[in-house]
């Protein structure tokens, strides 16, 4: 029996840090240039109070995850360690705000608000403060969850609700994650700071058949945490402890335990936007299609909404098709819809297609290159006239005549494989249909 349970970090769209005025943007910016002496810990700086915005987020993606909001001051606790990223050498993480939620099957434990350090770079040494102070709740879930496939099921869900919140960040960067997994008979171990669903569903996997091969040679599991090598594909050793660090945990003095208002709570509440499993609800009961596939549309936000633009262009049938291919080439990516550049071009190629303006082998090969090549702009090809495609085809069946006299004997695939042939040599030109019609005419002549 397998037992997975996540830490999910997610750093919180808000436009400034959590105890000072920074902006948040620490992507977008020279290095160093959003600090202030609060978030690089200067002599003799105190934090600003804590920033409003950043609870009333973490507040509703608590209440999106069906939490308890407590009602008790959250206290702010300075926990300790040492490292370049941290000018204070503590980081501040509140006492849980929330508890006792459940997504998707699995149960919340808590929910706590920190801030993030900033970013060392090992390589040359210098370090990047800009992140310094970004807010982030961290998720904690039970290890309720039984198969890697389960694990990948919830974050993908996960991933939907705050995507439809709208409170990541930054959503190229999505959130990071420690996994806890054991199987039966063995200890737990943690792999820390994966930062992919795809990353997880890998490090999961791997470590899972180390598992299993350490209790088959008789060996023990011990309890460690393990650090994921994405580029390699394994996890590796960090630390072999049977307890947790010390981290010596200490209320903060400089900040004084926050009340949350349940006024606020009660005004998050009425103002939640429609979350992945009511639009699942809707699309099934307004557009007629099955569970499956308005699930597939929903947990990417993006694509959900592609589906219902393009549901009311070009009907349900061809949206939905549409949309499932799509999801098929992004899953093939590893991609959401938002990772597309200038998505409106998969509007303007399903115009095109459904309204006969390209044939289906030039659909496929665009929509190929629009998620590949950002400059890339579908466009109606010329598409050749009945004459030209009769042209052709009498060529094709002087050049074939096994495949003619196949026909003729009564074998249905060679029809088949001389529209094949008309397709290749128009190089997608020749509409398909066209094609089997004059084709048939000229065989039948
Ligand atoms: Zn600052």
């Amino acid at each position: 029996m397998v037992r997975i349970g996540f830490e999910i970090h997610v750093q919180l769209k808000t436009k400034s840090k959590l105890f000072c005025t920074c902006p948040t943007n620490f992507l977008d910016v020279e290095p160093n240039t959003n600090v202030c002496p609060v978030c690089t810990a200067q002599p003799g700086s105190k934090p600003n109070g804590i920033n409003e915005e950043v609870i009333r987020k973490a507040v509703l993606v608590a209440l999106a995850l069906n939490c308890k909001i407590r009602t008790e001051p959250i206290r702010f606790m300075r926990k300790h360690y040492f490292y370049p990223d941290l000018p204070s050498n503590y980081q501040r993480t509140s006492e849980p705000f929330a508890v006792d939620g459940e997504l998707a099957g699995v149960r919340i434990r808590e929910i706590h608000i920190e801030e993030d350090p900033g970013r060392y770079e090992l390589r040359d040494g210098t370090v990047d403060y800009n992140r310094s102070g970004v807010p982030l709740i961290e998720i904690v879930t039970e290890p309720d969850m039984t198969s890697v496939e389960e694990a990948r099921d919830f974050l993908k869900h996960l991933r939907a609700v705050l995507d439809y919140l709208d409170v990541i960040l930054y959503p190229q960067i999505g959130f990071r994650v420690d996994a806890n997994v054991s199987i039966e008979g063995g200890e737990r171990v943690e792999v820390k700071n994966i930062n992919s669903i795809h990353g997880v569903v890998r490090a999961l996997k791997y470590e899972i058949a180390r598992h299993k091969r350490m209790l088959a040679m008789g060996k023990k599991i011990t309890r460690e945490t393990r650090h994921w090598d994405e580029v390699r594909g394994v996890t590796v050793s960090l630390r072999e402890k049977e307890t947790a660090e010390d981290y010596r945990y200490m209320p903060d003095p400089d900040i004084p335990p926050y009340h949350i208002d349940p006024a606020l709570v009660e005004q998050l509440r009425a103002q939640m936007p429609e979350l992945p499993h009511q639009k699942k609800d809707r699309l099934v009961s307004e557009y007629g299609i099955d569970e499956s596939a308005a699930w597939t549309f929903v947990l990417d936000k993006g694509l959900g909404d592609l589906f219902e633009s393009l549901a009311d262009r070009v009907g349900v049938k061809n949206a939905t098709a549409f949309c499932l291919n799509l999801r098929g080439e992004l899953n093939y990516r590893n991609k959401y819809l938002s990772d597309i550049q200038k998505p409106e071009r998969l509007e303007s190629l399903a115009d095109l297609y459904f309204s006969g303006k390209i044939t289906k082998p030039v659909y496929v090969d665009y929509l190929r290159k629009v998620l590949d090549d950002p400059t890339f702009v579908p466009k109606a090809q010329e598409l050749l006239s009945e004459d030209e495609i009769r042209a052709i085809a009498r060529e094709i069946i002087a050049a074939n005549p096994d495949a003619v006299a196949d026909y003729r004997n009564g074998e249905k695939k060679a029809l088949n494989f001389l529209v094949g042939q008309i397709v290749a040599k128009t190089k997608g030109k020749a509409d398909p249909k066209k094609a089997i019609q004059i084709l048939r005419g000229e065989l039948n002549r």
